[in-house]
């Protein structure tokens, strides 16, 4: 294909489950490549296998696209010039394009029935016959015949004559360079099933041919269908599109992925709280990488500057942690109100802390709360667990046994609390913030003669129920001042 025809590629996957990784990386990569080389991204729906595509996983991967933000430039809801984008709707096109190759001489029809074809096979191995496959017994039928057989309703498929003196097959591979198959061991493969169905190396040639696409990037598993493919193409008389096979993702085990690893489709990830640019950065550096170094590419970096010519052929392992990560660089890189609108309030909601639709305090306390959370995240779920104190009421905030042993049942807490009490219960209601708070607490350790813990402590396992919390004078604030002293006066029973 020349270089400078515009590029068309396509993810095409098949609904027979959901979205997962290695799907959602070929996918990336093929968005990408359309927009770096300002090309045309198109999403086709492989959904010849009846018993295992629905129309449920066609819609849970529709999403899953949306949700990782991989606009498609043709295919299911936009629509384009080279439809159908649904393989079930071009049954007709296949059936025709195979027609076509058999009245052309490059395909025939074979009527060998299984019996035979394993009798055959069971034959060859006997001889330890170099060639094993199909022995092309209907080959040479004469088409006459051939059709009269047809007509008269004898079940058959129908093959491709593979040329006898076609020599290797070469893939040119973006990623693996030239691959060598010998085509005397291709055979001449099924191009439609006994049952009136297109094979997958046929149906997959004829709409990829149609459809001008340029380049498949797809997963290497594929990359031995394509010396077949490949005389498809040949045979159909359409110029053969540039191949990249990309590597399997692999897990910390160097085995492939599966369950056994964790979350596997696209919309596991999402509901566990990662965020979709952090997604997509994190699968779009399993295999590819612009200099070799960056951990960071932003979405418009990687519509930029993606390149065949930098994806490495060796397999690519998944790793949760550098994932989660990525996704807290994200976080962290919000700015305190796109933080608080795009992940605190959401998870507030979802975690059912607020009720859905309303907020049930003004921006600038979701944006203080943002302040403190943000650098404490790596998911966007981490936010609930941190923020459930402010949702508990008074009386059920449970305390952490520890905490209480160590901060409250201890000589002074009571004093400490005490004073903390009289200090916040005189700032006036208008003026209580992280500010304002702190400049009350401060004198205390001093005042009472002991180091600041053992006074910031018990305020904290009071207010929060354990230890641990941001900053006290944020803790606080938000908290409320009617919440604060009220916690302290129930924690002061438990204090010395
Ligand atoms: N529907 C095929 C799959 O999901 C597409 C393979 C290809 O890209 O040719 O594996």
């Amino acid at each position: 294909m020349s270089d400078n025809t515009p590029v068309r590629v396509r993810f095409a996957p098949s609904p027979t489950g959901k979205l997962h990784i290695g799907g959602a990386r070929t996918a990336i990569y093929n968005w990408a490549f359309a927009r770096a080389t300002g090309g045309t991204f198109i999403l086709r729906i492989d959904d010849t296998d009846p018993t295992r595509s629905t129309e449920e996983n066609t819609q849970i991967i529709l999403r899953a696209m949306r949700w990782l933000g991989l606009d498609w430039d043709e295919g299911p809801e936009v629509g384009g010039d080279y439809g159908p984008y649904w393989q079930t709707e071009c049954l007709p096109l296949y059936r025709e394009a195979a027609e076509r190759l058999v009245a052309e001489g490059k395909a025939y029809y074979c009527f060998c029935s299984p019996e035979k074809l394993a009798a055959d096979h069971d034959a060859a191995v006997a001889r330890k016959d170099s060639f094993q496959g199909y022995q092309r017994t209907c080959r040479n039928i004469d088409p006459a015949e051939a059709q009269a057989r047809v007509d008269a309703g004898e079940p058959y498929t129908i093959r491709i004559k593979v040329p006898l003196d076609r020599g290797d097959v070469i893939v040119h591979d973006a990623v693996h360079g030239d691959v060598t198959f010998n085509a005397k061991e291709l055979d001449d493969f099924i191009i439609f099933r006994s049952d009136g169905t297109p094979t997958y190396n046929f149906a997959t040639v004829v709409d990829d041919a149609r459809m001008g696409i340029t380049h498949i990037i797809r997963g290497d598993d594929h990359l031995s269908n394509t010396p077949r493919q490949i005389m498809v193409y040949e045979a159909l008389g359409a110029p053969t599109p540039t191949f990249a096979h990309i590597s399997m993702i692999l897990g910390a085990d160097g085995k492939k992925l599966s369950k056994r690893h964790g979350a596997t489709s696209v919309e596991e990830y999402r509901d566990a709280g990662y965020l979709s640019d952090a997604f997509v950065n994190y699968l779009s550096l399993l295999g590819w990488s612009p200099d070799g170094e960056s951990t960071i590419i932003p979405r418009e970096r990687l519509a930029r500057e993606f390149s065949l010519d930098h994806v490495s052929k060796n397999p690519a392992i998944m790793d949760p942690s550098k994932l989660d990560w990525v996704n807290a660089q994200y976080l962290q890189a919000m700015d305190d109100a796109t933080f608080a609108d795009q992940v605190l309030i959401p998870q507030l909601h979802a975690h059912d802390l607020e009720p859905e639709g309303e907020c049930l305090h003004d921006a600038a306390w979701y944006d203080l709360l943002a302040s403190v959370l943000k650098p404490r995240c790596t998911l966007a779920a981490d936010v609930v667990d941190q923020s459930l104190f402010l949702y508990t009421a008074d009386d059920e905030l449970e305390y952490d046994e520890k905490s209480v042993a160590k901060w409250l049942a201890k000589d002074g807490a009571g004093a400490a609390l005490d004073a903390a009490a009289e200090a916040l219960a005189a700032i006036d209601e208008d003026a209580w913030t992280p500010a304002a708070i702190e400049a009350a607490l401060d004198p205390i350790p001093e005042r009472l003669g002991v180091g600041k813990g053992k006074v910031f402590q018990p305020i904290r396992v009071a207010v929060v129920g354990c230890a641990v919390s941001p900053g006290i004078g944020e803790t606080l604030a938000l908290a409320g001042k009617d919440h604060v002293l009220a916690r302290i006066g129930r924690a002061r029973a438990l204090a010395k």
